[in-house]
């Protein structure tokens, strides 16, 4: 029997129950987290939000609490009342270890079947069970700390944007597509026959609209959708602290974002100083191989193409320059190891080269088998190997790692990029990082445009509403890739923390860079037609920028996946296994929204010489149907393959062709 609530009142948490408790009378609730029965005297820890209290249940003293206490199970939801008396040992390990509770009442308020993995710190269930079962998984205590630490750094970050004066505004979910490089999701119109409304990918044009609108100063925490690839650090959708400001200079944003970053920083424990340092992109790109490098370890890149000779670049296939670093003590990896790092090189589209110095200061080399020679002094001469390791001011006893790649492509330094990748790869693997830093880095100078191989146009970096550096306009057609753009990102410890701009106010220039885009005049009359029209009324200088708050939260926490700060996310297959979402819907639902679904067609040979033709609307992961129909003409049946939502299994028999339908769901 389950006792009611009633009118009974929580006195304390159970986790902030202390000495000083001692002698008063308490009422705790909570979930029974561990039960310990010594006969006379039963033990129940009881856990909430706050930790754990014991709770001891006396036979003698209190027969009819201490006969229901032997009911309790683990998680089921009870109330306590009681009296905090001093413990004989205090247990260190817990809080409220100086005290218990002697109980002199427990109401059972709800029961609770055995949980798939035990309510404790550090579990090792599957991550697809701690999602299915979500709600059990929140309900230990490092989520829960992680959940109150995002939530006072999001209280921080608006408590400083107010104090700086900007104003939060809610811009709209249901809207039309904004481009940031992303697929929308789009959400069918019930009331305009085939149109859609697109959820936001930003709300980059709102909020510019918002400084035409004279707003001045613009913020929001707002949450963004984009259907990309989910990654441990990437979700469909995700939290960002979104703000723009009119008549900014660069700085006045660093200077906003610094000041929050600082403050949200603080928030966690960690003490960062302001102002952030800036690099020019080119040169981030040329010292690290990355627009989001990691400054927590040395190890940086070099620029060593002189190094190489006309002709053993030509032997070696190079193009475009080649960059190398020295890992440091690493002169004695195996021809495995250094392989192993070739092998990364070529799976990125590059090879690399191999010299280092032994610990006598004897320098020698050797290629990746990406090249068939075995040494490169032979192909660019002893002098260009010492050369090459002075260049990256290799010390006995290190290993350089030259990279070079076989294509090169307008405005990117491919071979940094792979070296860069190379270089976070030894950085972690030969424990470099100090992981007690916080290096915080603005980048600047991006290129406006890349170059976008598979559909072979010029794509913009950022997004189309970005600034182009006032000198850099007039190559706009002739040399976009010599074009610079006002962007800035923000990055930390290897992450994109963000990115913003100064952006285009002027409506010719905007109309320009979408031409250069590639956009027809029609196209983007139909797609930005409101919005250059805005433009035309009046627009003030302004920029912007935005922050993933989940990254953040992330990093903060010290956490590696973005899934242990958002309470409800979804898996790297996009999907949410508690909610089971996405899911077919109702057929009036999609009837309403004039939406069918084609189905899935597949064909089967039969072993009478006919055919199977199976239509279904999607195939169903784990459990589902396997309908296995029966060969019209008597010889056997086959299996389908899982399907869900409605199908249909056909056969065509072999000498007439003529398709039955013989069975569907
Ligand atoms: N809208 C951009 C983004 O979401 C940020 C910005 O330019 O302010 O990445």
């Amino acid at each position: 029997m389950l006792d009611f609530l009633g009118n009974l009142k929580r006195t304390h948490y159970c986790g902030e129950l202390r000495a000083k408790d001692e002698g008063r009378d308490a009422v705790v609730m909570g979930w029974v987290h561990r039960r310990r029965d010594l006969g006379n005297l039963l033990f129940l820890d009881v856990r909430d939000r706050t930790g754990l209290v014991q709770v001891v249940f006396n036979k003698e003293t209190q027969a009819a609490a201490h006969a229901k206490a032997e009911q309790a199970r683990s998680e089921f939801v009870i109330a306590v009342e009681g009296k905090v008396v001093k413990r004989q040992k205090a247990n260190p390990e817990l809080a409220s270890g100086e005290i218990e509770l002697v109980a002199t009442k427990l109401h059972i308020l709800n029961n609770a079947k055995t949980p798939p993995f035990a309510i404790e710190e550090e579990i090792n269930a599957e991550e697809v069970t701690r999602l299915r079962y979500r709600y059990l998984d929140l309900r230990r205590p490092k989520p829960h700390r992680n959940l109150a630490l995002r939530h006072r750094i999001v209280l921080e970050i608006r408590k400083a944007m107010d104090e700086l004066g900007f104003i939060e505004v809610e811009t709209p979910m249901l809207t039309r597509s904004t481009p940031e490089g992303a697929r929308d999701f789009l959400v069918p119109s019930r009331v305009h026959h085939g149109q859609f409304y697109a959820l936001p990918q930003s709300p980059q044009i709102f909020k510019q609209i918002l400084m035409i609108a004279g707003l001045d100063k613009y913020f929001q925490i707002v949450k963004c959708f984009r259907d990309e690839d989910l990654r441990a650090d990437r979700q469909l959708e995700f939290t960002q602290l979104d703000l723009e400001m009119s008549f900014p200079r660069q700085e006045d944003i660093f200077h906003v974002i610094e000041t929050v970053m600082v403050r949200a920083c603080r928030v966690a424990g960690i003490t960062v100083s302001a102002p952030f340092p800036h690099m020019l992109y080119k040169d981030v790109i040329r010292k690290y191989g990355s627009d989001k490098p990691d400054l927590r370890f040395g190890m940086e890149l070099h620029e060593v193409t002189s190094c190489f000779p006309e002709e053993a670049k030509q032997k070696l296939q190079i193009k475009g320059n080649v960059f190398a670093f020295a890992a440091p003590g690493t002169a004695g990896y195996s021809r495995k190891q250094r392989d192993d790092l070739n092998e990364k090189a070529k799976s990125l589209g590059g090879g690399a080269y191999f010299a280092w110095r032994t610990t006598e200061g004897k320098t020698s080399s050797a290629l990746g088998d990406f090249f068939t020679l075995s040494t490169i002094d032979k192909l660019i001469g002893q002098e260009n190997v010492e050369k090459l390791a002075e260049a990256c001011g290799a010390k006995a006893g290190d290993l350089v790692v030259a990279v070079s790649t076989k294509e090169q492509i307008k405005g990117t330094e491919a071979a940094a990029l792979i070296a860069g990748q190379l270089r976070l790869q030894l950085g972690e693997a030969l424990n470099l990082i100090d992981r007690s830093q916080w290096r915080f880095l603005w980048i600047t100078g991006f290129p406006l445009f890349e170059w976008k191989e598979t559909a072979k146009t010029w794509v913009s970096a950022q997004h189309p509403f970005t600034g182009i550096v006032d000198e850099d306009l007039e190559k706009l057609e002739s040399a976009p890739w010599e074009v610079r753009s006002k962007g800035y990102d923000l990055v930390l410890n290897g992450y994109e923390l963000g990115s913003g701009s100064i952006r285009i106010h002027r409506q010719d220039i905007q109309e320009r860079l979408f031409k250069a885009l590639g956009l027809s005049e029609e196209q983007l009359r139909r797609r930005f037609g409101f919005f250059l029209d805005a433009l035309t009324y009046g627009t003030p200088p302004h920029g912007g920028i935005a922050l993933g708050v989940d990254r953040i939260a992330m990093l903060l926490a010290g956490e590696k996946s973005i899934r242990e700060v958002v309470a409800f996310a979804k898996t790297t297959a996009a999907q949410d296994l508690m909610a089971d979402s996405p899911s077919p819907v109702d057929e009036d639902q999609l009837e309403e929204l004039h939406i069918s679904i084609t189905p899935n067609v597949l064909f089967f040979g039969c072993k009478c010489g006919g055919k199977w033709r199976v239509s279904f609307e999607r195939y169903a992961e784990g459990a589902g149907t396997f309908p296995s129909p029966n060969c019209p003409q008597g010889k056997g049946y086959i299996l389908l393959p899982f399907v869900a939502g409605k199908w249909q299994a056909e056969h065509a028999n072999g000498e007439t062709g003529e398709w039955v339908l013989v069975t569907a769901s």
